[in-house]
């Protein structure tokens, strides 16, 4: 397994979750951008959103449900969700995730 998100979601390479679903897990970037900078991962091998969507549609309704929940109570209500999508587009890991950013951090 050379997944660096499987290896997470797997246990392999142990990571504190900030919440977890059925399907998905949430767990901070090891590079934040912004106040806030959580990633969202199915815990299924997808390449990218697109590939997630075609195969398992209820595993991303799961995964955008977590992701909400989680963006909800991390920020104080405005934020961005983000899924790059091929290497053209900024996409370095090749296992679908949400980016849930933000400037406005809910303590
Ligand atoms: P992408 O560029 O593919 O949309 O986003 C990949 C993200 O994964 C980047 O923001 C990067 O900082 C983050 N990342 C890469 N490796 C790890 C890791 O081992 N742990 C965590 N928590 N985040 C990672
Ligand atoms: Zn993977």
């Amino acid at each position: 397994m050379d997944c660096i998100f499987c290896k997470i979601t797997s246990g392999v390479i142990p990571t504190k979750l900030i919440a977890e679903s059925e399907h998905a897990v949430a767990f901070n970037d090891i590079s934040p951008r912004q106040p806030v900078h959580i990633l969202v991962v199915p815990k299924e091998h997808y390449t990218d959103v697109a590939d997630l969507t075609e195969k398992n549609p209820s595993a991303l309704a799961d995964l955008m449900a977590l992701a909400t929940k989680v963006a909800r109570e991390k920020t104080l209500g405005s934020f961005r969700l983000t899924f790059n999508t091929g290497a053209g587009a900024g996409q370095t890991v090749f296992h679908a995730h949400a980016h849930i950013t933000s400037t406005a951090v809910r303590d």
